[in-house]
């Protein structure tokens, strides 16, 4: 569903991914661990082309995002993306927040966005939320609301970067629970995260990446349980 191939991206003399290969099969949960700074927010980014990357591919559904001439706008609507800022807009209530992006960029009359909207909204476990105001929910609640407003959108590929690291520890389960649900869904999925116990439990595979590079990719059982690589183990040494 998703491949990276050969990708790089610097920013100016910085280096940032230095060739990164990788696959996504339809319906499968990669977690992508890394130190700060190692260029996981960049990937991401390069994956919806939120980032031009400086060389390489990115397919996503089949479609070549890295093509010249794709429609990018089309091809960015099947991606989902999830930042650890839940960015909604403070003016608008949750609905509103939900059934704008539909209207503006799906062309969705009001009545169609709006029952997708409480689709979305029911699916997150907010439903009682629909007219409150953003400042009114906790950083968990928002980080639902923006996830059931990506999923409004109707994508086939979900991103998450850090999605729980904004929020209180007690806030974390909920949205990791929603994010479980997705993946027993069968949403592909990409997710940076620091949640080890998520992604030992959720992921198909692990990909752990350092100075712009993939180290390891295997199973959460290879990766987190058995790490061949010094890079990974000190990694997860400090985590622990
Ligand atoms: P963290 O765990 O802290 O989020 P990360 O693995 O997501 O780190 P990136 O945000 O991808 O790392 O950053 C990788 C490198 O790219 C860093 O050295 C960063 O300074 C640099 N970088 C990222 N975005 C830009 C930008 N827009 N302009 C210049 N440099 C950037
Ligand atoms: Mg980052």
């Amino acid at each position: 569903e998703i491949e990276v191939r050969a990708l790089h991206k610097s920013f100016g003399a910085n280096e940032v991914l230095r060739g990164i290969d990788l696959e996504i099969g339809r319906g499968e949960v990669v977690c992508v661990i890394g130190p700060s700074g190692s260029g996981k927010s960049t990937l991401l980014r390069c994956v919806n082309l939120l980032e031009e990357p400086t060389k390489g591919q990115v397919f996503v559904g089949g479609a070549e995002l890295t093509d010249p001439d794709v429609d990018i706008d089309a091809a960015r609507r099947r991606i989902g993306m999830v930042f650890q800022q839940f960015n909604l807009f403070p003016h608008l209530t949750v609905t509103e927040n939900l059934t704008l992006p539909q209207r503006r960029v799906l062309r969705r009359d009001k009545a169609a966005a709006a029952k997708v909207a409480a689709e979305n909204l029911a699916r997150v476990g907010l439903s009682e939320k629909a007219a409150a105001y953003p400042s009114s929910l906790s950083g968990g609640q928002q980080q639902r609301v923006a996830i059931a407003r990506a999923l409004a959108m109707g994508p086939e590929v979900m991103l998450f970067d850090e999605p729980t690291s904004a929020l209180d520890p007690e806030l974390v389960g909920d949205v990791l629970a929603v994010m479980r649900m997705l993946a027993d869904e069968g949403m592909t999925m990409m997710v940076v995260t620091h949640e080890m116990t998520f992604a030992r439990e959720v992921a198909d595979r692990v990909v752990f990446m350092d100075g712009g590079a993939i180290v390891e990719d295997g199973t959460p059982e290879q990766v987190i349980g058995n790490p061949r690589h010094d890079r990974t183990r000190h990694f997860l040494s400090r985590l622990l």
